[in-house]
């Protein structure tokens, strides 16, 4: 598999650090609002990548936080008037719930910052010993001049960086304005922890380097963003990690590019700024939208219009039709052996459609290869020379595609057996205190419909 790293701008073939398997951290949302469809085709990016390596064979391990403390989150909770949790809670499930419907398949883990300060401070302190930071105020700083490699990423030039550029919370004292706050001293009314620096709460890049590592190692193969996490954001994780652990810390930095809505950035000030309700509410299918945000290369601007999202909902009704016209044929079990070649046929369009997306998720060419297969799939229907094995076989390799594209029907019940199993399972992980075990869990069985309720007579479960 080839992916463009941001980090030396190449094209390159992932070579996983452990044989087969990819450990891959992802910048998760803050949860202090609704995402919006920007923020979301970056998460069916991610899901894309996910799939597609999963398709090549290999294994995954993925990591996705939770910034559930920030200047927004605690701005947001003191509005509403909500303790900071509830707060954040109730904006996680929404994006839990926008990803269950577009179909994104969980991560293996989903760290909360709040749930990770004392390893924020323990990297801190590693930061402290090996003289990278400086205190003021009661916040510690890092001191990037400590870093020479700092801009290696996003190819910053800091000499243009002047006072009054916007790089960082400007509330606190710093001694140069490229320097980064690792640690904020608390303010009266503001939620805080207790550290070797003093009672305060975390910045957020150190969220992501303390969080990725915990669950990753110290280097790991993939981390991916949008576009304007490049800097700061990543920028600042790579001087932490590195600065920490005198090692390499990501191998590939994958950022996917912005979404325009009729050729304009959205805001809310325009009128055109969409959720995803906003889109559900004007077409009724998740589908569409998943398939419009991969007709676009990733690293391209994608530009929403409600005309693309009519294309996109005809195209992927013509797989799902296509996809039940084979299952009929299949059932039909007609033996008598028809001309068309269908075995070849669907062997030479996932060979098509894997290659697209092993170019650097070219998810447009994969596309592009979907179409021609099933037209011809089609014409050896209407002209009766597609046999019973043949359609199966049809089947089948459209349902492989679709373990990347995500656009058919489920396919299988939940059985109630397997539901119990994971019950079990989440509840002797939370015996052993694996609290991310046992969210995992309960993600998992989330995005397939199933809620868990833990009551005093155990955990039940119904369908959500
Ligand atoms: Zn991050």
């Amino acid at each position: 598999m080839k992916l463009h790293n941001t980090l030396g701008r190449r094209t390159e073939d992932l070579v996983p650090i452990e044989a087969g398997h990819v450990r891959m951290y992802t910048c998760g949302p803050t949860v202090y609002n609704v995402a919006h469809i920007g923020n979301l085709r970056t998460f069916v990016f991610e899901d894309v990548l996910r799939r597609s390596l999963l398709l090549s064979g290999l294994s995954v391990t993925q990591v996705m936080n939770l910034t559930d403390v920030d200047d927004k989150t605690i701005r947001g909770a003191a509005a509403e008037g909500l303790a900071l949790n509830e707060f954040t809670e109730k904006y996680a499930r929404e994006f839990f719930r926008d990803l269950a419907i577009l179909n994104v398949q969980p991560a293996e883990h989903y760290p909360r910052a709040t749930d990770h300060v004392p390893e924020m401070i323990a990297l801190i302190e590693t930061l402290r010993e090996r003289g990278h930071t400086y205190e003021s105020d009661g916040s510690v700083w890092f001191r990037i001049a400590t870093f020479p490699e700092y801009g290696k990423l996003s190819r910053i030039d800091l000499t243009a960086m002047r006072r009054g550029d916007r790089v960082a919370d400007d509330e606190y004292e710093k001694e140069d304005v490229k320097d980064f706050a690792l640690w904020k001293s608390a303010k009266p009314g503001e939620p805080s922890w207790r550290s070797p620096f003093g009672e305060g709460r975390p910045g957020w890049h150190i969220e992501c380097s303390a969080m990725s590592m915990k669950f990753l190692g110290n280097r790991f193969d993939l981390h991916t963003g949008a576009v304007d996490n490049v800097f700061p954001h990543h920028e600042n994780e790579i001087a932490q990690s590195e600065g920490a652990t005198g090692e390499p810390f990501v191998d590939m930095w994958l950022h996917s590019e912005h979404l325009i809505v009729d050729g304009e950035k959205m805001s809310k000030s325009k009128g055109n700024f969409y959720t995803l309700a906003d889109v559900l509410a004007r077409r009724d299918d998740p589908g569409a939208l998943r398939y419009l945000f991969l007709s676009v290369p990733y690293r391209k601007k994608l530009n929403f219009t409600w005309e693309g999202l009519t294309g996109a909902a005809t195209a992927v009704d013509r797989i799902r039709s296509a996809s039940a016209r084979l299952a009929e044929v299949a059932a039909a079990g007609s033996s008598k052996p028809g001309a068309f070649d269908a075995a070849s046929r669907a062997k030479t369009f996932l060979a098509a459609f894997r290659g697209a997306l092993e170019d650097d998720l070219n998810t447009p060419e994969a596309l592009g290869a979907v179409f021609p297969f099933l037209r011809e799939v089609n014409s050896a229907i209407d002209e009766n020379t597609l046999d019973a094995p043949g359609a199966d076989a049809a089947g089948e390799a459209l349902r492989t595609a679709d373990q990347v594209l995500g656009i058919l029907p489920a396919e299988r019940e939940v059985l109630p057996a397997e539901i119990e199993a994971q019950i079990e399972a989440r509840t002797d992980a939370r015996r052993r205190r694996d609290f991310a075990e046992a969210d995992r869990i309960r993600r998992d069985l989330a995005s397939r419909g199933i809620v868990l309720e833990d009551g005093a007579a155990g955990t039940r479960w119904k369908k959500g």
